[in-house]
């Protein structure tokens, strides 16, 4: 029963970062990135990249994805799934933020057209930095 269940919000994820992944803002790059993630409150948030002529203030979709989770008032993400052409990975930034707001047990699945690829947030960044 828990498994379905996790498979149910699993399908969710994924649904809802390919869904958020048509709305990104793209214009330079060329590169949607969707993502969503699985807050402990069990909702879903997404997110998209926003890019910027500034090329510096582009936003990933992960941390958007996060940050309209804490908005919501959820501190804890579960699990996350990013949705690219290529199952594209986070980045640096982003694996930051994702150590901040997870575990390192979480979930991070990247799907790609064709292709997916799995991890841990713990696996993306062994050694995060923690503010002592
Ligand atoms: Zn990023």
């Amino acid at each position: 029963m828990v498994r379905e269940r996790q498979l149910q919000n699993f399908d969710e994820l994924v649904l809802a970062a390919r869904a958020s992944r048509t709305r990104a803002y793209a214009p330079y790059s060329n590169y949607a990135v969707g993502a969503a993630v699985l807050g402990s409150d069990g909702e879903i948030y997404k997110g998209c990249n926003v890019e910027n002529a500034s090329f510096g203030l582009t936003i990933c979709a992960e941390r958007n994805a996060i940050a309209a989770m804490v908005a919501a008032g959820c501190t804890s993400a579960r699990a996350v799934v990013v949705v690219t052409s290529d199952a594209g990975t986070p980045c640096g930034a982003c694996r930051q933020v994702l150590a901040e707001f997870s575990g390192p047990n979480a979930p991070v699945v990247c799907i790609g057209e064709g292709s997916e690829q799995h991890f841990t947030v713990g696996e993306l960044l062994p050694s995060s930095f923690k503010f002592q």
